[in-house]
């Protein structure tokens, strides 16, 4: 991979070289699926192009469980094929990027008069293991219920028969999704963030443009593109409106939530997933020193952009896991965070939101217009195939360049480890870095920390740091920054959180505090406490990156702290704002 800066401050060149000539292909919308689709095309020798109108992964890929599935929940489908490819995707991410796809042990817990009997999960998780391909280490165990209490004390034991132990792998679904965005751009892809798709422009009846506004500048752009793809998640069918073309099959949003509470709250030893009285599965799963607990289903008709969790979903959530942990009794009080993502379901007349299929669906218009929508995280990539493999059927005879066959398979992913290294050797990589990092007087934690969020570019961060100390340039912006913090009575040891910041701005295209803090780092959802202490330092250090006036800062700021109180205040139904 070519090294070109994803930096924040060149997204405004990104813009206008994609203006200055047309592209091969131009996808809108930057979670995982136009991310999976650009990385692809650009890869295969497409000249390509992304934008997002918000911050990448700003809709539903920021809000999901944050599981890369095995595929479990399509057996009970009788999706045998799928449940095939899944685990294959999911392995495959796996050896990519291993800190983005972390195995980590599951307990079914069983009950009796429960929605899954004790004998057909085990025959399920059996040929599940088998179907899905999973390694012998993390191969189904079958437990008696004595032993299931000895693992996980606080489950109700009332009707306990057992559980079943297994193996889901935990992602962080934004940076999986900036990973790829930065895969992609380092193979050729011009990308942008805060860059709204607002019409279409179209020559004799097929769509060949569109009109793109840039919501940090104002400015109008106009972009072309011979084939143009719609990864627009829950917002797909709006596209298609604006195409003309939303007829037939439309999207069902529903809405999942999570709720996030400390460990202490909630201690547990393996992540859960049970059912409840309404025949439906909840997760429960232990990250970074708190427990998160979701999802809800329900049909969704509020704002697109800004899901809530509602008074009715914390009670549902809180209901179930008080059930099954009826000695923690968690209240609303100890929710310190929460996020409500869309799922962009296909509509099946006459189904109940949890039985409609996941699968993703291509719809292409008579102007031209390639739509995608449905699918998971998890089937990103063979999403992505699917789609520049119709873009190729189509270009057959018309087009002078010559593509390869996808190549995402034996690609490289950003963050990751070279091809056949081991768990030893990113031990060793990590333990280098403790070193070099003790050196400088930065702790360990910092570096455990980096290696866990960032992989194999956890270096550069501290490499950055480097700089600080070295620079003489940063070292006025440094002792600037040491005022503030003197003055606001801050710590000092949010330095290291800093040369993160700078990282994120430069090579990520983080554009403000709720970009670094939410979709970069997650650390609003499982770090609040850090966030506010932290808030004054980074948002003057955001403000000399990105040469941002008082106004600005201050903006930044509230905006942060505004999102941080609505996470934990709770609406009593969709449509209040
Ligand atoms: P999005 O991530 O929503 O991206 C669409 C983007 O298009 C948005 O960022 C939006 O801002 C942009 N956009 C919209 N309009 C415009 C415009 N006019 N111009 C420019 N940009 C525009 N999958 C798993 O594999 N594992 C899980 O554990 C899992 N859990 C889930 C839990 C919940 C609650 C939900 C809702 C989904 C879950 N999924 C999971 C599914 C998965 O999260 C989604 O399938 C996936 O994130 C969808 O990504 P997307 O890119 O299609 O949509």
């Amino acid at each position: 991979m070519t090294n070109r800066l994803f930096s924040a401050q060149r997204r405004n060149e990104l813009l206008h070289n994609m203006a200055k000539q047309p592209l091969d292909v131009l996808v809108i919308g930057g979670g995982i699926t136009g991310a999976g689709i650009v990385w692809d095309a650009t890869l295969r020798g497409f000249h390509s192009g992304l934008i997002e109108m918000n911050d990448f992964a700003f809709g539903t890929s920021s809000r999901s469980t944050k599981l890369i599935h095995g595929g479990l929940r399509y057996l009970k489908q009788g999706e045998v094929k799928l449940v095939m490819e899944v685990g294959r995707e999911r392995a495959l991410l796996h050896r990519k990027v291993p800190h983005l796809a972390v195995p980590i042990p599951m307990m079914l817990p069983l009950y009796k008069g429960g929605s899954l009997g004790y004998y057909s999960s085990s025959l399920g998780l059996l040929v599940y293991d088998y179907l899905a391909g999973v390694k012998k280490i993390e191969r189904r165990r079958m437990v008696g219920k004595d032993e299931a209490l000895r693992l996980e004390p606080l489950l109700l034991e009332e009707g306990l028969k057992g559980a079943g132990l297994y193996y889901e792998y935990r992602t962080d679904d934004a940076r999986l999704t900036i990973e790829i965005l930065k895969s992609a751009h380092a193979e050729g892809a011009q990308i942008a963030n805060y860059a709204e798709v607002t019409e279409f422009i179209y020559r004799d009846g097929k769509v060949a443009g569109v009109k793109v506004v840039d919501r940090i500048h104002g400015e109008e752009f106009e972009l072309y593109a011979q084939y143009i793809v719609n990864a627009c998640g829950p917002w797909v069918d709006r596209l298609r409106e604006l195409d003309g073309s939303l007829s037939g099959k439309h999207l069902l949003l529903t809405k999942g939530v999570h709720l996030v509470v400390d460990s202490t709250r909630l201690p547990i030893r393996h992540a859960l997933y049970f059912d409840v009285p309404d025949g439906r599965m909840i997760f429960v799963i232990p990250r970074e020193g708190k427990t998160y607990i979701g999802t809800t289903d329900t049909v969704y008709e509020g704002d697109i952009a800004q899901p809530r969790t509602t008074k009715e979903d914390l009670d549902y959530l809180l209901a179930a896991v008080n059930r099954i942990f009826p000695t923690v009794k968690i209240g609303s009080e100890d929710v310190e965070a929460t996020w409500a993502g869309l799922r962009p379901l296909i509509h099946e007349e006459g189904k109940k939101p949890s039985e409609i299929s996941r699968k993703d669906e291509i719809f292409e218009s008579e102007t031209g217009l390639i739509s995608i929508a449905g699918g998971k995280l998890t089937g990103f990539r063979k999403m992505a195939e699917k789609v520049i493999d119709l873009i190729v059927s189509r270009q057959t005879g018309k087009m002078e360049r010559q593509v390869r066959p996808c190549q995402t398979e034996h690609a490289a992913i950003c963050s990751g480890y070279e091809e056949g290294s081991s768990a030893r050797d990113q031990d060793t990589y990590k333990q280098k870095l403790i070193d070099e990092a003790t050196s400088l007087g930065i702790s360990a934690h910092w570096i455990e920390e980096w290696v866990a969020r960032y992989g194999s570019n956890a270096g550069y961060i501290l490499e950055q740091w480097r700089k600080w100390n070295d620079d003489e340039h940063l070292q006025q912006e440094k002792e600037e920054i040491g005022q503030r913090l003197t003055e606001t009575g801050q710590l000092e040891d949010s330095f290291p959180v800093l040369a993160e910041l700078d990282y994120c701005v430069m090579h990520e295209m983080a554009t403000s505090l709720e970009d670094f803090l939410l979709r970069r780092t997650s650390r609003m959802l499982f770090q609040r406490a850090q966030v506010e202490r932290w808030i004054e330092p980074l948002s003057v250090r955001i403000g000399q990156l990105l040469g941002c006036d008082e106004k600005e800062i201050e903006k930044q700021k509230h905006g942060v702290k505004n999102a941080l109180e609505d996470m934990v205040t709770f609406p009593n139904d969709d449509h209040a704002s």
